[in-house]
């Protein structure tokens, strides 16, 4: 029955892909720019501090056990979760006019975000029945989407003229969707491209989207991990709970963790001040709560253990800060330095935006020729688009790295 015009051979995932030519690579001075993970100065993954002594903490618990989790996950867990992103004293939450579900990480909430929509979401007209996401976006929006049989459309978001935002087709683009339309946004270090809106864009682009009535779902999965700062790279959605829209935000602890393959994260439904918010709270959840049974039954346990034992600490979450500042520090060392080598060598183009753009991605600019031929004939391994991921650079390669940038842009 599963014959090839029925079930087609499917492309391999390109970032996996790229990554398994990577791993086969023997030449020793092979950079992975791919990778969607923080390594340290010795591009080896790090554990953070804090983690480790948690982790460390929990094993020691003779009560620990491999019990299922409630279907909405670990309580204290949503409970801290919302307090990181709403902020300690957020009137939403102060009015219990927030619903959260622990979800199989940022994709999970995505997903759960996603489904929600597609099952639920009436509109005015059929045709704002879709999920706009950024062009680009992270790829795997698409497919998230697409799985749940909702249209993906997109707003204009990057300028390959500038490399930075391309506000007016944002805007364009926002006012142009048929009203009510569902808006997926990066709320910090936007995914491939590193580019953010200011403050004031994200003024400007909170009104449009009031006067069209369109709904907010906030992708973040870098709280923290952009700035230094985990109320700055929360500030935008922030300020659209402020402005009192119906929102949902998907929160990833990957980054900002670094418990990526532990899966924690966390989804926030979060109603508008008007009418009965927290009548709207409790179907929304109770909703939620079959969507999530019916696809993970509970989620993953042991990440949202450590997360929540961090976040629920003082100390520790003082600790953790610390190592939030020591990624984002390293980081954005490694964007100074970058764009300095390049310029101490005259490589021709501007390189400005390489210190402008935020977080762990940078749209570079190099194109798919270039990108070739800095993995032929470099060992230099980074996606078609030109993004590359600034944590894998470190001081014993972004000099190497530079170099070779300059050498296929010549
Ligand atoms: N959204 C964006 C924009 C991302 O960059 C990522 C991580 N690559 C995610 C969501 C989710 O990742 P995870 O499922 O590992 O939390």
């Amino acid at each position: 029955a599963f014959t090839a015009d029925v079930v087609p051979q499917a492309p391999e995932d390109p970032l996996f892909g790229l990554m398994a030519a990577y791993r086969k690579d023997t030449n020793e001075k092979k950079v992975d720019l791919g990778i969607g993970a923080y390594r340290d100065d010795n591009a080896k993954p790090w554990v953070l501090p804090v983690v480790k002594e948690a982790d460390d903490l929990l094993r020691k618990d003779p009560d620990l056990n491999h019990e299922y989790l409630p279907i909405g996950g670990l309580v204290a867990f949503n409970q801290a979760s919302q307090k990181l992103i709403l902020g300690k004293d957020s009137a939403a939450i102060k009015d219990q006019r927030v619903v959260s579900l622990q979800t199989v990480s940022g994709t999970g909430a995505v997903h759960l975000g996603s489904a929600f929509i597609a099952k639920f979401y009436t509109p005015k007209t059929a045709e704002a029945k879709a999920i706009y996401i950024s062009s680009p976006s992270w790829a795997n929006h698409n497919q998230i989407i697409d799985n749940v049989h909702l249209p993906v459309k997109t707003y204009p978001y990057f300028s390959k003229e500038t490399k930075g935002l391309d506000f007016d087709g944002m805007i364009n683009g926002l006012e142009s969707a048929p009203e009510g339309s569902v808006i997926l946004l990066h709320a910090c270090a936007h995914n491939p491209t590193g580019v953010d809106p200011t403050r004031e864009q994200w003024t400007k682009i909170a009104e449009v989207m009031k006067q069209k009535k369109h709904f907010p779902f906030f992708d973040c999965a870098y709280q923290g991990f952009a700035s230094g700062s985990l109320s700055t790279d929360a500030w935008a959605i922030n300020h659209f709970v402020d402005q009192g829209f119906e929102l949902m935000i998907a929160q990833s602890y990957a980054k900002n963790f670094g418990l990526y393959g532990e899966r924690a994260g966390c989804f926030h439904f979060v109603a508008a001040p008007a009418g009965n918010a927290q009548d709207t709270v409790a179907r929304v959840g109770s909703q939620l709560a079959i969507l999530q049974r019916s696809e993970i039954s509970n989620p993953p346990a042991y990440g949202a253990r450590i997360a929540s034992l961090i976040l629920n600490d003082e100390k520790l979450f003082a600790q953790w800060e610390e190592d939030l500042r020591t990624m984002s520090g390293r980081i954005k060392s490694m964007r100074k330095a970058l764009k300095s080598h390049l310029d101490q060598l005259g490589t021709p183009g501007k390189w400005d935006h390489i210190m402008e753009q935020i977080g762990m991605f940078s749209f570079t600019g190099l194109n798919e020729q270039q990108v070739g031929r800095l993995r032929s004939e470099f060992h230099v391994y980074m996606t078609k688009n030109g993004r590359i991921s600034m944590a894998g650079l470190n001081r014993g390669n972004v000099e190497y790295f530079a170099k070779s940038m300059d050498e296929v842009v010549r």
